[in-house]
């Protein structure tokens, strides 16, 4: 893991480079969340953006989570977790228990499942639904075609709440067409927020309307292999 000193470095840099992306777009630095991706990091990594002021995390496995989370939420009650990684419908409940924010719904059992499990457990639940804006077979995420019909079932559920749309386009197109088509989705949709970009594309998302960045590597330094 990186020093202290190095990730509060690398911080200080993504957020200024985030608000001088916005400024370029005429939109204000607050319009666009900065999500720190912890994904395979531990848990003093994460301590350490928490300490210089981070509140906004992403994690994309359910059991990675339940095993560092709990301690780490235990001590700040302020925290957001969103689930970014694909979700298997058997890991749901313990998604709904966990997360704050599901970001990768994409199919109407999981929908379903997760209407069921928040009323269970007598929660909201936020939720993104993913697009597959690559329509790339082997990826999750809707496809655009069938999103309209899904964005409707959800809405139809009163113990979640859709905020808004994901995309991970494709490694190797430009992500700019992604962007612009989730952009001009959800304002189809009449839904508000975007969560797109990532550590090699954060600037660009925050130019075409991202409202959530996602950001890993830029911030904690390569993940383990
Ligand atoms: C890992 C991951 C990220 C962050 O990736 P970096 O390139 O390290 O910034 C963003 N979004 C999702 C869905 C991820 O799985």
């Amino acid at each position: 893991m990186l020093d202290r000193d190095a990730l509060i470095g690398n911080i200080e840099t993504v957020r200024a480079r985030l608000a001088a992306a916005a400024a370029k777009a005429g939109r204000r630095a607050d319009a666009v969340a900065l999500m720190a991706v912890s994904k395979t990091q531990p848990a003093d990594a994460i301590a350490a953006l928490i300490a210089a002021g981070q509140r906004l995390f992403g994690e994309n496995r359910v059991q990675e989570a339940a095993q560092k989370w709990p301690p780490l939420r235990a001590r700040h009650s302020d925290l957001k977790l969103h689930l970014i990684g694909p979700l298997q419908s058997n890991k749901a409940r313990q998604a709904v228990q966990l997360f704050d924010c599901i970001e990768s719904v994409d199919r109407p059992k999981l929908v379903t499942a997760l209407a069921r499990i928040a009323e269970e457990e007598d929660r909201q639940i936020d939720l993104f639904i993913q697009v597959n804006t690559g329509e790339e077979p082997q990826k999750a995420g809707v496809a655009a075609p069938a999103l309209a019909s899904l964005i409707e079932m959800a809405r139809a559920q009163p113990r979640l709440h859709l905020r808004g749309l994901m995309c991970i386009p494709p490694a190797d197109d430009h992500p700019g067409p992604h962007f612009a088509l989730l952009a001009k989705l959800a304002a189809r949709h009449g839904l508000a927020e975007l969560s797109m970009g990532m550590s090699q594309d954060y600037e660009r998302a925050a130019m075409l309307g991202a409202t959530h960045v996602r950001v890993g590597s830029q911030l904690f330094g390569p993940r383990p292999a």
